[in-house]
């Protein structure tokens, strides 16, 4: 595994539409593992693929210590409810913002055998699947923030 080098704000990747995953490949799990480790390694519970410079729909999550949740071409097929607490995202380093989302939120995707799962996620969950599946159509939370708390 290896550790990635995070994109920052300002980088146009950020801003980029990402592109599905036509087909699983060894590099495909690579790049999830190596996803894992960036993830880890700095302390957060998300990434998405164009975070690391990679424009493909990927996105890795671990709000659970031990519970990592690897989506491939991930789309949110059911939501409900609203929470409104503080979100922050690892290339926007040092900034904090209160963003209001579901409260629970269904996403469909392929894991990493190319098999159809579907993950429900209330509270902190639910926040990170839309937080990250919106990487991968360019947006960041700060798009969305009522409010910025620096
Ligand atoms: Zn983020």
């Amino acid at each position: 595994m290896a550790k990635l080098k995070i994109v920052k704000i300002g980088d146009s990747t950020l801003r980029k539409c990402c592109r599905p995953v036509d087909k699983i490949t060894p590099r495909t799990l690579t790049l999830l593992d190596d996803m894992v480790e960036t993830m880890r390694a700095a302390n957060g519970c998300g990434l998405a693929a164009p975070q690391v410079g990679i424009l493909r729909r990927i996105v890795v999550i671990e709000v659970k210590e031990g519970e990592v949740i690897e989506l491939i071409n991930p789309k949110i097929i059911a939501y409900s409810g609203e929470q409104t607490g503080e979100e922050g995202c690892l290339s926007v380093p040092g900034r904090a913002g209160i963003v209001t989302r579901p409260m629970h939120v269904t996403v469909r995707a392929l894991n990493r055998h190319g098999e159809t799962v579907d993950y429900t996620g209330s509270e902190l969950l639910a926040r990170a699947f839309c937080h990250e599946l919106d990487h991968l159509d360019g947006k960041l939370y700060i798009d969305v923030a009522s409010e910025m708390l620096d």
